[in-house]
């Protein structure tokens, strides 16, 4: 028998399980269809076993680096079978946590491949979803008031780099490592890409990132990935810019090698195995899209600033979106959707009030806009910059290259955006993250004031030098 809700979701990933949470606390009756696992690529293929990774591949290369604090080891060893396990174990601690929020929040888990059949006589406004069970049974169907479409994103690839769990992986395949290889082609040197690449390094892979754009992390600003570039090269990492990788020549035999046009010629690059981290497709295909009128643009579902879809009942949010395809985004975006048919007044996400955050060593981490950004859209800016070197807690650490940025407009004092790479910054930006919101200026980010001995000085100085009153610089 058909089950009816106010709200039925379609996939429990980031999205899609923070905004039935907040729907229930809303009052309405919610379900979620998820094929896989609740917590979608984030959590299993994403953001957490990534993060255990480089933390692994960070005390990895930290114990090597012990001296340096006075302390003897003996040669340290990667037991790599050990840190995948660790990996999967806070993964399954946080998967039991979302099962068990989904229990609290009675909201109805079905575990299949959901469809949207299109609106019915049942349901003329949101359309019937049908749920093709995992275990084989005969499939629900669901009649809700409302649809919210969180299918999520999947891993690009080039034509002619096949995935073949053998030499070429996205990273998906990559986080499922048993071994490591002795070396590895990254083609794509975005965010993915760049954490990869730090990772394997720390953990001793040789590693050359071919990226086709003239700088790697090409969303970020020109000095984050200048640095960036710095940083990772005297790990050790090799970076090629400019580099159009060609398919066509891709060789396998005792390892993989692939020739790319560089500088108007051909190189080719040799390696055990490659990973292809070009981007990712929205999740669009066999969920009936075709039975609405909703409208699929450049391959991601087209919605207005509260993510109503062309169907007024049915919301989208996400990757499957585009935009900026990250977790909190998701999470935020589902939240304002739910608020939105609960007839709530909830406030659209602001693109330019979001922090983004890369996770490799050095970190690096960002909110509004960048410096060429801000002067394309006509503003004269005054920018402050602030070393870690000067920073007394960054010596303690050990870590103290990088620094950050803070810009300005000239004309009116308002933050325009804020950009840190060095230790612990993706822990730090939510400051800057806070000062977007309440739209502060960098004289009342300076009047805050930042403990000493602190890596947060950093920002504090950096606000101080836009006007160039920063004390130890
Ligand atoms: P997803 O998390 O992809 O969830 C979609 C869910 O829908 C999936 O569980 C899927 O199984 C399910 N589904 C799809 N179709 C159907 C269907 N028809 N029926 C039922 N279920 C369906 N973001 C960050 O903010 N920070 C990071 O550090 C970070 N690191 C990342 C590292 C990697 C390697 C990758 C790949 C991504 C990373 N991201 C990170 C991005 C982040 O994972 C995504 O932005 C986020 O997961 C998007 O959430 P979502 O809910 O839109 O989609």
């Amino acid at each position: 028998m058909a089950q009816e809700y106010d709200l039925v979701i379609l996939g429990g990933g980031t999205g899609g399980y923070v905004a039935a949470i907040r729907a229930s606390k809303l009052g309405l009756k919610t379900a979620v269809v998820e094929k896989r696992e609740l917590g979608g690529t984030c959590l299993h293929r994403g953001c957490i076993p990534s993060k255990a990774l480089l933390r692994s591949a960070e005390v990895f290369r930290q114990t090597k680096e012990a001296g340096q604090f006075g302390i003897t080891t003996s040669k340290p060893e990667l037991d790599f079978l050990k840190v995948q396990e660790r990996k999967q174990s806070i993964i399954d601690t946080l998967h039991k946590g979302v099962q068990g929020l989904m229990k609290k929040g009675k909201i109805d888990v079905y575990e299949g491949f959901g469809r949207i059949l299109g609106p019915s006589i049942f349901s003329p406004t949101a359309g019937t979803i049908s749920v093709e069970m995992n275990n084989g049974e005969e499939n629900e169907m669901l009649i809700p008031k409302n649809v919210l479409i969180a299918t999520g994103s999947k891993p690009k690839t080039l034509p002619g780099l096949e995935i073949d769990g053998e030499y070429i992986m996205t990273s998906d395949e990559a986080l499922q490592m048993d071994t490591l290889p002795s070396s590895i082609i990254i083609v794509g040197g975005g965010v993915i890409g760049i954490e990869w690449a730090s990772m394997l390094a720390d953990f001793g892979v040789k590693v050359t990132v071919l990226e086709y754009l003239p700088h790697i992390l090409p969303t970020e600003d020109e000095s984050i990935s200048r640095e960036m570039m710095k940083q990772m090269k005297k790990k050790g990492v090799s970076i090629v810019t400019g580099a159009k990788v060609l398919p066509d020549s891709t060789r396998k035999e005792d390892g993989i090698s692939i020739d790319a046009e560089v500088d108007g010629e051909t190189r080719t690059y040799k390696s055990d195995r490659m990973l292809v981290s070009v981007g990712r497709a929205a999740n669009v295909e066999n969920i009936g899209l075709e039975n609405t009128d909703i409208v699929v643009e450049n391959g991601v579902i087209q919605t207005n600033a509260f993510y109503q879809t062309k169907e007024s009942h049915m919301y989208a949010i996400g990757d499957v979106i585009g935009g900026m395809q990250l977790a909190h985004v998701a999470s935020h975006e589902g939240i304002t959707a739910v608020e939105h048919m609960a007839d709530g007044d909830p406030h659209p996400v602001d693109p330019e009030q979001v922090p983004t955050c890369i996770y490799s060593s050095p970190e690096a981490a960002s909110v509004g806009l960048t410096e060429s950004q801000a002067k394309e859209q006509g503003y004269e800016v005054k920018v402050g910059t602030f070393p870690f070197q000067a920073v007394g807690k960054a010596l303690v650490f050990g870590e103290s290259d990088g620094f950050v940025k803070i810009i300005a407009d000239k004309a009116t004092d308002d933050l325009l955006g804020v950009h840190m790479i060095g230790p612990h910054v993706t822990d730090m930006i939510s400051e800057a993250g806070l000062a977007k919101v309440l739209d502060a200026t960098p004289w009342e980010i300076a009047g805050s004031i930042h403990p000493h001995p602190t890596l947060s000085e950093a920002i504090g100085e950096a606000a101080m030098a836009v006007d160039g009153n920063q004390i130890h610089g």
